[in-house]
């Protein structure tokens, strides 16, 4: 198979790999335990929240380990709009679902929300944002790049005027930390978001950033009750081997990340071009620094994407958004940026990866549109 689908997962890199085994071996203590066994594994997670901290710009004592960018979302947004006096929440028409659902919670337990539209490449307004504050708002939330067609939002740009008027800014970071340089004091962001499953290391375990600002004024409420770890913030005790596996991998991504960044737009370009040569097809996202440098999202006229996978064997790509995919309805992020049916119905997400070879780009560009362009001929 050649796995094109490094927006919805990535392959385990081998060194986080190996740190994993390392763990699962040596440091299988509790890393609350007082003894020499638990202090060995505590030792370790301390080095992960280190390496994690560092590589975001941010404190270890502003890091906290999650199962994932769901929870993480989760635990920002529901901890700070606290339950209580309604209060009022800001966010975009193109963020995640554990973003959007969890504000239609809020929503539903009376708080406000504004979502914002974007615009035809699916970016948001700063203007509109700041058009939207309220005095009662409790919270900004955008994310940093976008899962389904790769814009990269404005962020810098809305933390420096969330920060002015006294607002707190949620980002969710997921899509965006494997290829940008991500530094919270340069995005002005107050908490943010991120998986390790997207950026070669382990699933089940993220990272959320809560700056010490904004827990120090208001501590976040949390989700889970119990034991008091990650300063009381998220109870359980720690998935060990996975926080040292997502501390691994956040150490290969330090060294590189710029001409990884190049590399991965010279696949796509190659993709890109070999496919034009094939078959009609017309792009949904965009290629140029307004986006990640990985991905692209296209369209294939009068193409059903999703038969279109069925048919070509051996090719992970996928139609939207993989956590859509099972609900058959069409992606919100295609409705907000204002694609017809039509074409939604044909699209189709490719994101490249770390393994990805120039072979690779090419013989999937051979293989979709060989499917590809017999296809309108039959649904015609
Ligand atoms: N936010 C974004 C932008 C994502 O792409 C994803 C994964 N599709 C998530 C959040 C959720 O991440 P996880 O499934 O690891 O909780």
């Amino acid at each position: 198979t050649i796995y094109l689908d490094h927006q919805a997962t990535t392959p385990m890199d081998p060194a986080v790999a190996e740190a994993m085994t390392f763990a699962a071996t040596h440091c299988y203590a509790n890393p609350s335990s007082p003894h020499a066994a638990g202090i060995r594994a505590f030792r370790e997670v301390e080095r992960a929240r280190g390496a994690v901290a560092r590589f975001i710009g941010a404190g270890r004592s502003e890091i906290c380990f999650t199962s994932g960018a769901t929870e993480g979302n989760n635990l920002a947004i529901k901890g700070v709009v606290r339950p209580g006096a309604a209060r009022h929440v800001v966010t975009t028409a193109v963020e995640h679902k554990s973003v959007l659902d969890t504000c239609r919670s809020l929503r539903e337990a009376g708080h406000e929300v504004t979502v914002l539209p974007v615009d035809e490449e699916g970016r948001v307004d700063p203007g509109q944002v700041a058009a939207a504050l309220r005095p009662d708002t409790a919270l900004v939330s955008v994310m940093l790049a976008n899962n389904e067609v790769a814009t990269v939002q404005p962020v810098a740009e809305i933390g420096a005027l969330t920060r002015a008027a006294g607002v707190p800014l949620h980002c969710d970071a997921t899509q965006g930390v494997g290829s940008l340089p991500v530094d919270v004091a340069a995005l002005g962001v107050d908490l943010l978001t991120f998986s390790g499953h997207k950026i070669y290391g382990p699933k089940g375990v993220g990272v959320l950033y809560v700056a010490n600002r904004l827990s120090d004024r208001a501590p976040l409420v949390p989700l889970l009750h119990g034991g008091g770890q990650e300063r009381g913030l998220r109870a359980g005790t720690l998935n060990t081997a996975a926080v040292i596996g997502l501390g691994a991998a956040v150490g290969v991504l330090a060294t590189g990340r710029e001409a990884e960044a190049v590399r991965l737009a010279g696949l796509r370009a190659r993709f890109l071009s070999e496919l034009a040569d094939l078959v009609p097809y017309v792009l949904n996202s965009g290629t140029g620094p307004g986006f990640l440098p990985h991905a692209v999202n296209l369209s294939f006229p009068g193409v059903d994407a999703q038969q279109l996978l069925l048919e070509v064997a051996d090719l992970a790509v996928s139609t939207g958004s993989a956590c859509n995919s099972s609900a058959q309805e069409p992606s919100h992020v295609l409705r907000a940026i204002g694609l017809a049916p039509e074409r939604i119905r044909g699209s189709v997400r490719i994101s490249f990866g770390r393994f990805t070879t120039e072979a690779d780009a090419a013989t999937a560009a051979r293989a979709l549109a060989a499917v590809a362009a017999r296809e309108p001929a039959r649904s015609a």
